[in-house]
């Protein structure tokens, strides 16, 4: 099975971050843009085993690698907060 490791840790890190990074809307769709738009800025990291999850999960959050992680999202939630695509805010704006 293959599972892109950089994937779940981002995922961990937005779920963690997420009222740090002043998301004017967390309806899932939105929440789904930032961490599409974050993923298309890192490289994946692939693996083929599930069990190695855990043990990169813990290498990238540990380093600094987290902090550019965070970079990431960080300017991946704001471009959404700047131009979301959810019906909510379709709504919203008329
Ligand atoms: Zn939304």
């Amino acid at each position: 099975m293959l599972v892109n490791a950089k994937e779940a840790v981002m995922e961990e890190l937005f779920n963690q971050y997420i009222d740090q990074l002043n998301m004017s809307c967390l309806c899932s769709r939105c929440k789904e843009d930032v961490l599409a738009l974050a993923l298309n800025a890192v490289k994946p990291k692939y693996v083929t085993d599930k069990s190695k999850l855990a043990y990169i999960k813990a290498e990238l959050v540990d380093k600094q690698k987290n902090t550019s992680m965070l970079v990431t999202l960080a300017e991946a939630a704001r471009r959404v907060n700047e131009n979301p695509h959810c019906e909510q805010h379709k709504k919203g704006r008329g």
